[in-house]
């Protein structure tokens, strides 16, 4: 088999989905799959589908276009802001798009009308991780003009955190969003569909005994995927957190010295060096060599059991620790993090294997 590449186990994501749509039923709260860190990857949004997620979440309109052809039969939503330079793609193929612009709102219902169908609008709060949303005070406005704009449709509203600055749902943050739909729904006498809590990052919050208030749905992509929340990166009891590993091939296997020797400056992907320059008589140690580098993931974002990450370039990854077994054209496999799954399913050298069909 190639070398690297991921091994997608699929019967595993397809637990790891039951499990949190099932969960998550009971507290009344639906589950839309964001499949964005493996661009969408059709075997795998198939499993959530039969899973019972309600609809696939995707960030880009590339994805939900390619969606779109596999008829996966749920709601496609684009969770993140339209580009005003892509509306009529996003109008013909996502049935709802999360927002925050005015301008975009109206182009959005002007495709739509050209287009003759009616599009869904999710509009994001800012609730304090300071990314997407319309603030609080701005919030009636943009309904209004929502309501207001033909061949648009208001699902509800949403808020994202956790993932530009960390910030956690709590009682506050959600008791906030649960009061302005609220105070929305008095306001224009309607009843909205959706209250959009968050992402994987609300798990330990509801998993807390937090009172959910008016949520009734989160976009779960990290914890479907990984088996674990965002926050802590700990991981979710009952749930696979190794359902997608990445396997890569040494290509060297030597005993050196521990320490790197000459005057040091910049490495390739780093400043200078922290640990002192020059160090005679450093203890040998082995040390192995991966084909696998920064062009295929994130270094930072790998693990295994005994086995340390010296560092990584663009095409090798540095190991060490348990490393001593291995030997050229030995497979060593990691477990992945968000970003370092983001950047192998994005990288064109990583191939795929999946273990297992859809159940
Ligand atoms: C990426 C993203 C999600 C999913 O986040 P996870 O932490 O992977 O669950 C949900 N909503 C929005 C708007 C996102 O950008």
């Amino acid at each position: 088999m190639s070398a690297p590449r991921l091994e997608i186990h699929l019967e595993h994501l397809q637990h790891n989905a039951t499990t949190m749509v099932n969960r998550l039923a009971r507290q009344g709260i639906k589950v839309t799959g964001v499949s964005k860190a493996t661009l969408g990857l059709p075997e795998i949004v198939r499993t959530w589908v039969a899973a019972g997620v309600h609809s696939i979440g995707e960030s880009r309109i590339e994805s939900i276009e390619s969606l779109s052809r596999c008829e996966l039969g749920v709601p496609l939503l684009l969770i993140r802001s339209p580009m005003l330079s892509q509306v009529d793609r996003v109008v013909a193929h996502a049935a709802i798009s999360c927002n925050s612009e005015a301008v975009v709102l109206k182009a959005l219902a002007a495709a739509a009308h050209c287009q003759g169908v009616r599009h869904g609008v999710l509009l994001m709060v800012e609730l304090g991780d300071l990314r997407e949303g319309i603030l609080a005070a701005d919030l009636e406005a943009m309904v209004l003009l929502t309501l207001a704009l033909p061949n648009l449709l208001l699902v509800g509203i949403g808020t994202n955190l956790g993932c530009q600055n960390g910030v956690a749902p709590d009682e506050a943050n959600m008791g906030e969003l649960s009061r302005l739909i609220e105070a929305l729904e008095r306001r224009f006498g309607i009843r909205l569909e959706w209250c959009s809590g968050g992402n994987s990052a609300n798990l330990p919050w509801l998993t807390g005994g937090g009172d959910r208030g008016r949520i009734n749905h989160l976009r779960l992509g990290e914890a479907l995927l990984l088996g674990r929340e965002p926050l802590s990166r700990t991981a979710i009891p009952g749930l696979y957190t190794d359902a997608i590993t990445l396997v890569a091939e040494v290509i060297e296997s030597k005993r050196k010295p521990s320490r790197a020797w000459g005057t040091r400056h910049c490495t390739s992907f780093a400043n200078g060096p922290v640990a002192p320059q020059k160090q005679p008589d450093q203890p040998m140690a082995m040390r192995a060599l991966l084909a696998l580098g920064e062009q295929d993931a994130d270094p930072a974002g790998l693990s295994a059991p005994g086995i340390n990450i010296e560092g990584a370039s663009s095409d090798h990854l540095v190991v060490s620790g348990a490393a001593e077994a291995l030997a050229p054209g030995d497979e060593q496999r990691f477990q992945v993090s968000y970003s370092s799954l983001l950047r192998a399913m994005t990288s064109p050298f990583v191939s795929r294997c999946f273990i297992g069909g859809p159940a």
